[in-house]
């Protein structure tokens, strides 16, 4: 007989670098059979599939390990980041907490993906991602369209620059509200921006 399976992603929060603990591998492990698999996948999310009558367990389980669970499929998935190497304060890890806290999970036309980074370095790959956030000194620049795979791949475009947090959770909002408003289903974020035009975007977040 076939066990219905819900698929989720999880991973152990925005940190200094994507690690998890024992004790959070051990709870995901309790709810796998020795042939099943954990999915790495290139954004710092694993995916688990649980058995349906497991589910709310699960979750419960997962939450109380200081594990981070996210939906699978048309969603913004949850932040990428660098690993905060100069330190969460100077490198704006409260502010990338709060941009997940924000928008991860929130359903999209199809998958977004948002990354950040914390210095003009840029380990995070903000560029190559739909959206894209780079702390320069004290303040934020936001990019958007970026595309990482296939012979179309392209960097994200500056919207703005100089941002407080404030301004950057606002346009971030923006962008993401009007692609869940225009976009076509399973248009990517980075042809719905070719699509709008980057300077009508820059405008939609200008004020
Ligand atoms: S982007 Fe900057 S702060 Fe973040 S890990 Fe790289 S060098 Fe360190």
């Amino acid at each position: 007989m076939t066990v219905e399976k819900q698929r989720f992603a999880v991973n152990g929060g925005i940190g200094f670098g994507s690690k998890l603990t024992g004790k959070q591998l051990l709870v995901l492990t309790s709810f796998m059979d020795e042939k099943d698999e954990l999915e790495l996948t290139t954004f710092q999310q694993l995916y688990i599939d649980i058995p349906q009558a497991k589910v709310d367990a699960a979750l419960t389980a997962f939450e109380d390990a200081g594990l981070s669970v996210y939906p699978v499929g048309n969603f913004v998935k949850s932040l990428r980041t660098c690993n905060f190497c100069k330190g969460s304060e100077q490198e704006g890890m409260p502010v990338a907490k709060e941009i997940n806290n924000r928008i991860a999970g929130r359903p999209m036309p199809f998958t977004v993906r948002a990354a950040y980074t914390g210095c003009a370095v840029g380990c995070g790959e903000p560029r190559t991602n739909d959206i894209g956030v780079m702390k320069i000194k004290e303040t934020y620049s936001l990019y958007a369209g970026g595309k990482a795979k296939g012979i179309d791949a392209q960097l994200g475009q500056i919207l703005i620059e100089g941002a407080s947090p404030e301004k950057l959770y606002s346009a971030i909002d923006r962008v993401l509200d009007l692609y869940a408003a225009q976009g076509k289903k399973r248009e990517p974020l980075s042809k719905f921006v070719d699509r709008y035009g980057i300077e009508a975007m820059r405008n939609l977040v200008a004020h």
